[in-house]
């Protein structure tokens, strides 16, 4: 099947507009204001509660908004029955009904809309084989290996020609190895299809291989929104440095600011003219391509530094040692300690 045919008629943004979902007492999504724009790739990433999932379902329409609208391009999809809003959700693989083969998985939402038997397997056989299942399509899943669940489901989800994928956490069900592996193909897939994909995840590394957009939540809020390089080298508040790793968080000059790891620079002895503190080596640990050094200092607490390996020492330093961090300026990033306002 030609991957452009998949995709549905026109590309449409996504714009969320005040978005909230109240639960009770708990407030889950607080108002977020979010534009996805058609054909992209965004990761909603977040630590556990933060609201992801609730975002998702309510864009897909599993879960009603308690205020603010959902669009898809001209049309406001925010109370529409599921089906009739041009999205799909693609689901982790053991979603896949167990007694149904693939094709008849892949068949199934067309059946439910009455599309006759001949003309659903045929579109279902080609979905099959554009995601290279077609010689298992007579397959129950129990018969088929993780990896090839996860290309049953997305052909699925595909079926009803959705403008935007939904996806929740795809990839947890997955070893280590697969995980990595399939998200290449869904990369593969969204740029082929040319559909918006949205996934829910809490791995910064998969946030970061996937995105075009990187949209971090925290408390039902939108901390940042950006590219993956954005995010990792300019982190705009305390909250997003910290959760997505890799950076120190310190203060400078009576200002928070954050330091990548690997833009942390350690001396022996203090250098003249170079700001920087004082601090002490409490661990390292030996990462193959670098080592990662933990310190312990008056001044900003616990740091981590990455440094590469010295030819002649191997591991530079050793728990105990006293070193003085510096940096370069033009390293430091001001860091907020609230999100900026509209998100
Ligand atoms: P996780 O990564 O753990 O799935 P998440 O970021 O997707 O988390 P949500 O599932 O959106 O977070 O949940 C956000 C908040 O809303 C949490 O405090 C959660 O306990 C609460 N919540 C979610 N669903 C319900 C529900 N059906 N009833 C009551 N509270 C809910």
């Amino acid at each position: 099947m030609n991957p452009s045919s998949v995709a549905a008629q026109s590309a449409a943004d996504l714009v969320l507009i005040g978005l909230a979902k109240r639960f009770g007492e708990t407030l889950a999504v607080a108002g977020i204001d979010l534009t996805i724009p058609a054909g992209s790739y965004c990761c909603l990433l977040g630590p556990s509660g933060c609201g992801k999932t609730s975002t998702l379902r309510m864009i897909a329409g599993h879960e009603s908004a308690t205020e603010g609208d959902v669009l898809l391009g001209s049309r406001n999809i925010t109370s529409l029955p599921a089906a009739q809003r041009g999205t799909a959700m693609m689901f982790q693989s053991y979603a896949l009904f167990p007694h149904l083969s693939a094709l008849d998985n892949v068949a199934f939402s067309l059946k439910m809309r009455g599309v006759d038997r001949v003309k659903r397997h045929t579109r279902a056989t080609e979905l099959l084989e554009m995601v290279d299942m077609g010689p298992y399509a007579l397959r129950k899943p129990s018969e088929l290996s993780g990896g090839q669940q996860q290309r049953v489901a997305l052909a699925r989800a595909l079926i009803t020609q959705p403008k935007v994928l939904l996806l929740d956490e795809p990839l947890s069900a997955l070893d280590p190895f697969l995980r990595v592996r399939m998200r290449a193909e869904l990369k593969r897939w969204q740029s082929e299809l040319g559909l918006t994909f949205v996934h829910v995840t809490h791995s910064q590394e998969e946030a970061l291989a996937l995105s075009d957009q990187v949209v971090v939540m925290n408390a039902g809020r939108i901390e940042q929104t950006g590219s993956p390089r954005e995010i990792f080298e300019a982190p705009a508040t305390e909250f997003v440095a910290r959760f997505m790793g890799g950076h120190n968080v310190i203060t400078v000059a009576g200002e928070l600011v954050s330091l990548r790891a690997d833009r942390t620079l350690l001396a022996r002895d203090g250098l003249p003219d170079a700001p920087g503190f004082a601090a002490r080596v409490v661990s390292t640990e030996y990462q193959g391509t670098h080592v990662l050094i933990g310190l312990q200092s008056e001044h900003a607490g616990e740091l981590t530094a990455m440094v590469r390996e010295d030819p002649l020492l191997l591991v530079p330093y050793a728990p105990g040692d006293a070193v003085y961090v510096h940096w370069k300026s033009e390293d430091l990033h001001r860091l907020s300690t609230v999100p900026a306002p509209n998100h």
